[in-house]
């Protein structure tokens, strides 16, 4: 097996001191170095074919023994130094102090193609950040990371990547509900891959400790590696980095608002600096159309990280960031100028992409007000986010009245009883067929490009939930079958129209379903 390695966070940061594997507060240095639990008896259970292909790898190589010893934390692959990352964060709003990756081993870096990749093992044991736990990862959470990055990734969003899921052979303690029945669960590790896993606790930590030094080190360090377009370390061009990462940030939440993901728990330690989804933990996807859902029980009472305060958390989590790179910049206008504008582009980038996702192309100064219409009347109800955009590409501009025809599937409930919600549906179809008039393409053709930004297929919660029951019993089928399907989320693929379906009804309210806690 053959790798391209080329380490520069641990070749180019300062290193903690101390190499022994105990809990500690590390200061001064971006990261410890680590060796990963040896595992009793490792097994591979999926593996991303482009993952493997982005790598430099083949698939003969992912049959190796060095193959799972490595990707598995069982064999340190020659001139590589393992390290765990040190970073703090604040937690649902509050500062937590010094997190780093408790669970998480950094591997190696390598370059292919051109690409730098650094290779991360979610779940292969303690590290001198685990504070009070384990360091381990159970087969459930593993699976809805591996099978939830890989399909945002097909979906256009920017994300982490996942190359295997493995057990590990060992069994781990948990408490699923957190009410005192801790159970033994299977024990997993995924490989997660991405150009770098660094988040804005990263920074925070430095900033709060006042260790100014390190900090600018490792911001010169990501604009390096990682903000190519910008130049050499000045006051300004710090202020173009909070800027960029502004934007890769809004990116992210945007396309989060546009295929119904729930992160779950976008704590500032979870929110990467390259604006990239990162950490799949209690995440889910909206089946009901709902500003207040979210997926983790945790977080139930606050609701903080709900479906429609995500954008505002991300705004909420820069000014952190902003706070932290100050010191590098010593101004605050630039900064706030940065945190102002986010409202405004959030604005029209949300405008444009609610635009895109009912087939307009043009611009009318009435759209915000049709949009805004459009998503009280998904509030009215419960209705499947999924199943209601990829229906509306039937849409015929001059057929209105087939409207809620077209849509019903969508309903979990029948709305004829509803004479109110009949009428505000009929009404908002009359004014999209108005507003459909201004548009160029032909039904079909609207069809086809909205099709593009509405997905089919999403990871439901139900879904993965049946392929976890399934691989705790040994049999790893539905993973693959939903690796495969997710990898063309906007495609029609005729033989899996089952997953084209609404939640059922066993669902609604089963633990792993739509109730996940954090941290498993
Ligand atoms: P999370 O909520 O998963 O983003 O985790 C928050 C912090 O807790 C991070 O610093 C993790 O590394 C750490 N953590 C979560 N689970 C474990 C675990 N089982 N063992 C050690 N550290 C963990
Ligand atoms: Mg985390």
């Amino acid at each position: 097996m053959k790798l391209n390695i080329q380490d520069t966070f641990n070749k180019e940061l300062p290193a903690d001191p101390i190499t022994e594997n105990y809990v500690r507060q590390v200061e001064q240095a971006c990261f410890s170095f680590v060796t990963p639990t040896q595992t009793a008896n490792p097994e591979i259970i999926h593996i991303s074919p482009e993952m493997l292909e982005n790598l430099g790898l083949s698939s003969d190589d992912a049959l190796s023994e060095e193959f799972k010893k490595i990707f598995t934390g069982n064999l340190v692959l020659a001139n590589t130094q393992p390290y765990a990352m040190c970073y703090g964060g604040h937690q649902f709003g509050n500062w937590a102090g010094q997190l780093g990756d408790g669970r998480a081993i950094n591997l190696t870096e390598i370059v292919h193609n051109d690409k730098r990749w650094a290779i991360q093992l979610k779940g292969a044991g303690k590290t001198p950040y685990s504070r009070t736990a384990d360091g381990l990862a159970v087969l459930r959470s593993s699976i809805r990371e591996y099978l939830c990055s890989e399909a945002m990734f097909h979906l256009g969003v920017p994300t982490t990547r996942a190359l295997s899921l493995a057990l590990s052979g060992d069994e781990v303690l948990r408490d699923v509900l957190y009410n005192g029945n801790p159970a033994y669960e299977k024990g997993a590790i995924v490989s997660r891959i991405a150009p770098s896993f660094l988040r804005f606790g990263n920074y925070q930590i430095l900033a709060v400790r006042n260790d100014i030094e390190t900090l600018k080190t490792l911001v010169n360090y990501t604009i390096k590696h990682f903000y190519l377009e910008i130049e050499e370390p000045s006051k300004e061009n710090y202020l173009k980095f909070f800027k960029k990462v502004a934007e890769n940030s809004l990116e992210m939440v945007i396309h989060w608002q546009r295929v119904g993901f729930v992160h779950g728990v976008m704590n500032t330690d979870n929110m990467s600096i390259l604006g990239l989804t990162i950490d799949y933990g209690p995440y889910g996807w909206l089946e009901g159309y709902d500003y207040g859902w979210t997926p983790n029980t945790t977080d139930s009472q606050h609701k903080r990280y709900r479906y429609g305060n995500q954008p505002n958390i991300v705004l909420w989590n820069l000014y952190q960031l902003a706070n932290a790179l100050y010191p590098l910049i010593e101004e605050t206008e630039g900064l706030e100028q940065v945190l102002a504008d986010f409202g405004t582009n959030f604005e029209n980038k949300y405008l444009d992409m609610m635009r895109s996702k009912i087939g307009l192309f043009t611009q009318d100064e009435n759209d915000q007000k049709l949009i805004q219409e459009l998503e009280n009347n998904l509030h009215l109800t419960e209705t499947d986010m999924t199943i209601f955009y990829r229906n509306l590409s039937r849409f015929q501009k001059e057929k209105p009245e087939q409207g809620i025809t077209i849509i019903q599937d969508a309903f979990y409930s029948s709305i004829e009883e509803f004479p109110k919600i009949t009428e505000a549906w009929t009404k908002w179809f009359e004014k999209y067929s108005l507003r459909l008039q201004l548009e160029k393409e032909t039904d079909t053709e609207r069809a086809e490009k909205m099709n593009l930004v509405n997905p089919k297929y999403v990871l439901r919660n139900y879904m993965a939930q049946l392929a976890i029951d399934a691989a705790d019993k040994g049999d790893y089928s539905l993973i693959n079958e939903l690796f495969n399907l997710l990898k063309n989320p906007y495609s029609e693929q005729e033989d899996q129209k089952k997953w084209f379906a609404k939640r059922p009804d066993w669902a609604r309210n089963k633990v792993g379903c739509s109730m996940l806690s954090c941290s498993s």
